[in-house]
């Protein structure tokens, strides 16, 4: 889109409806006409569908045959580089147009007529008697200057019932106001004064800061190890944004870093920012939407979605803990919002940070191909050090059966509760043990819609699979040859671990941090606050506790099983094991008190885990990227996998093998294709699955050719299709 353009009433136009045709229709402009951009509301058979006015209309009809849009809805119109942002992801990702808009739609309501709700601000009477609640109540109002309060709101802040409000109101001492339900968020102050930087982070600031400034696109990897002050650096550039009437986003890959997140912006600039994830409420999402919108959400916190929200003026992107898997959304649209973030920044001449201690080698190699800027914090903020890493061989060590914690790290966890320091014990495996199996008769408990093992967790008495869910009680009796009493735990899972932290340390007091453990993300911040308050003497942790929590006590840290993920066939099983590890060790430490990380492994030369005790980060990179370029592979070559998936593995191969034989498309462009086999989880929920992979050399417009190859046929029945461009995971 270009300027967009003023259509009169009855004029022919094109809207982009989020129902699945894989066409315009085309409608009549409604009486007082539209702006191209407009969300509508339109008449489809006996429905009305929402949709956006797109462009001019189809001519060569019958105009009188065409309805006309039902209504205009009253939020800002879908701007040009919206639609060029949604219109390419859709060509990368191979997503129609519709599933795009409804993307950017997520939120409900927007078709409802503005609503009003009771606000409540400071009145002009005095009250005939203050009490205490009272005068909480006034000096909340008081405070807040001329700001208005929902009843809830205002009695939260104040501490009192509501009753105690209302009794204001009838007083006079509290006005009672209709205003509209979706308010525009508070302002942020952008020269609230922040943190005296480092001179290394007043350099990098100035770099980014300058950035902003030029008022052109362009990505910066903002490199530093875990403390170096990344976040302190970005906030500075998120303060320029503000500065020149520009929005800002901050993406962080967990709901939980979000609380922190939002305390620092408070403390930053004044007020909280708008939060978009999944835990907002509908009327909360519907606000931000709509401010979005209106450039009355100058900063949005949120997960990777939030890329897709209307924002008027755009001018920074921040995807903290850029190297995350969490970015790649893995079903629905597959796309990764670290990726997009950087196409919508090029098309709203927006700047981005990605930030990391240890970036993707998506990331290191285009800072290294000049195409994104670098830069570097080599030091952690203040008196705070990196922690020493230190490899266990667990080949040396005296270890019973069904122990994991080495002689060695458990005199070491000791040593740091003597000192009344923590201990973080980290094992990514969720549940008690990864494997059941009958001693009878060698069967492993799998789930009965899967191909894969069920996972005993103790906590909740019950098997889990987690590929579906799906969880059953724990068995008596071996569901294969029946003989009872014979099922046995095989392998460990942190809850397994956290049984032997209690036997060897039975005066310890024990956290355990695994997402399945936790009911509500509330509970989980609770959980968080605990330990870095210091009430527990050793964590236990899956992957969750290396994402950027911050615990001022822990100064050891334990990889219980060093080894894990550098087995499989994935490509970047060494770059992910390699991230992993740094990032819990980078846990160790972040205070005072210097950390030491401890990784138990049987094989100590190999060169991932050489590469992570040295800390020789750059040379693991370019040996990394040396692999990938040898073999083609990304970011050196293109990548696309598809998943076919059927209620029958016949029917699965039907279509793989028939596009296996129809690969012209792909041939002419010099790609290869592998495959159909079937996918290393060939059967979840029931459906049977096989996979193909394309390869490219990295020069190819591989997307169009993938159109033309899979655009020969159309999956039947129950058969599913789905291409993942630049895909994570091969599961
Ligand atoms: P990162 O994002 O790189 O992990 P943070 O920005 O979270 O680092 O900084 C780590 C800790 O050090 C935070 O508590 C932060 O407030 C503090 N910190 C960093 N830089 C400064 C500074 N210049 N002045 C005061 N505190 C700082
Ligand atoms: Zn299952």
């Amino acid at each position: 889109m270009a300027d967009p353009v003023f259509f009169d009433s009855g004029a022919r136009v094109a809207v982009l409806t989020t129902q699945p045709l894989d066409r315009l229709l085309t409608y009549r402009a409604p009486e007082g006409g539209c702006w191209q951009g407009a969300y509508v509301e339109a008449p489809l058979g006996p429905r009305k569908v929402m949709g956006v006015v797109w462009g001019a209309g189809e001519t060569g009809f019958d105009a009188s045959k065409l309805r006309a849009i039902s209504k205009v809805l009253d939020v800002a119109p879908m701007r040009g580089e919206m639609a060029e942002f949604l219109a390419r992801v859709g060509d990368y990702t191979l997503t129609p147009l519709p599933q795009m808009l409804r993307l950017a739609t997520r939120a409900p309501g927007l078709t409802d007529p503005p609503s009003m709700r009771k606000v409540y601000r400071l009145g002009e009477a005095e009250p005939d008697r203050l009490t205490d609640a009272r005068t909480r109540v006034l000096a909340v109002l008081e405070d807040f200057g001329g700001l208005a309060f929902t009843l809830g709101e205002l009695a939260e802040q104040a501490g009192v019932t509501t009753s105690v409000v209302k009794g204001l109101v009838k007083q006079g001492a509290v006005r009672e106001e209709e205003s509209p339900r979706d308010l525009p968020y508070p302002m942020l102050d952008p020269d609230a004064p922040g943190k005296p930087l480092t001179e290394d982070q007043a350099a990098a600031a100035s770099v980014l800061v300058g950035g902003i400034r030029s008022g052109l696109y362009g990505t910066t990897l903002l490199r530093g190890v875990t403390g170096s002050g990344k976040t302190e650096v970005y906030m500075e550039a998120v303060a320029e944004t503000l500065r020149r009437g520009r929005q800002a986003l901050v993406l962080l890959p967990e709901i939980a870093l979000t609380a922190d997140f939002l305390t620092r912006v408070e403390a930053r600039f004044g007020a909280r920012p708008a939060e978009w994830h999944s835990g907002v409420t509908m009327t909360e999402r519907r606000r931000l939407w709509r401010m979005a919108g209106e450039g009355a959400a100058p900063l949005v916190v949120g997960a990777r979605s939030a890329l897709f929200l209307p924002f008027r003026d755009l001018g920074l992107i921040v995807v903290d803990e850029e190297h995350d898997q969490s970015y790649k959304q893995e079903d629905g649209v597959l796309y990764s919002a670290r990726d997009m973030a950087v196409l919508r920044a090029s098309v709203n001449a927006a700047r981005v940070i990605l930030a990391t201690a240890t970036p993707s080698l998506e990331t290191w190699a285009n800072a290294e191909a000049g195409k994104y800027e670098r830069l570097d914090l080599t030091a952690r903020f203040g008196p705070a050090v990196l922690p020493e890493l230190r490899a266990i061989d667990m080949r040396d060590e005296d270890l019973p059966a069904n122990r994991w914690i080495s002689p060695t790290l458990e005199a070491h966890v000791r040593d740091r509760m003597a000192k009344g320091e923590q201990a973080l014990l980290f094992l990514n495996r969720r549940g008690y043990a990864p494997v059941t199996i009958c001693r009878a008769c060698g069967h492993q408990v799998a789930c009965d819609h899967c191909d894969a093992r069920m996972v005993e967790h103790r906590f909740l008495k019950r098997l889990v699979c987690h590929q579906c869910g799906e969880s059953k009680p724990m068995p008596e009796e071996c569901p294969s040859c029946h003989v009872a009493g014979k099922l046995a735990p095989v392998g460990p899972g942190v809850e397994r671990l956290a049984e032997e932290v209690a036997e060897r340390f039975p005066e310890a007091r024990v956290a355990v941090l695994s997402s399945d453990l936790f009911a509500s993300a509330r509970a989980l911040k609770e959980q968080i606050g605990l330990i870095a308050g210091g009430g527990a003497d050793i964590v236990i942790g899956t992957q969750m506790v290396a994402k950027g929590h911050n615990f001022p006590l822990l100064t050891l840290v334990g990889v219980i099983d060093a080894d894990l993920g550098l087995q499989g066939s994935d490509l970047r099983a060494a770059e992910k094991t390699f991230q992993l590890i740094r990032q819990v060790a980078g846990r160790a430490g972040r205070a005072e008190r210097p950390g030491l990380a401890l990784l138990q492994t049987f094989q100590p030369e190999h060169p991932v885990i050489r590469a992570i005790l040295s800390g020789e980060e750059e040379g693991f990179w370019r040996a990394e990227a040396d692999e990938r370029r040898a073999a083609g592979v990304p970011p050196y070559g293109r990548l696309a996998g598809v998943v076919i998936s059927a209620g029958s593995a016949e029917a699965a191969f039907d279509l793989g093998n028939a596009l296996a034989r129809a690969d012209a498309p792909l041939r002419a462009v010099g790609a290869q294709l592998y495959g159909p086999a079937p996918a290393p989880i060939a059967r979840i929920r029931g459906r049977h699955r096989v996979r193909l992979l394309v390869k490219s050399d990295k020069t190819v417009a591989l997307q169009p050719a993938l159109r033309a190859w899979i655009g020969q046929f159309s999956p039947k029945g129950d058969t599913r299709l789905s291409v993942d461009i630049d895909p994570q995971s091969f599961y």
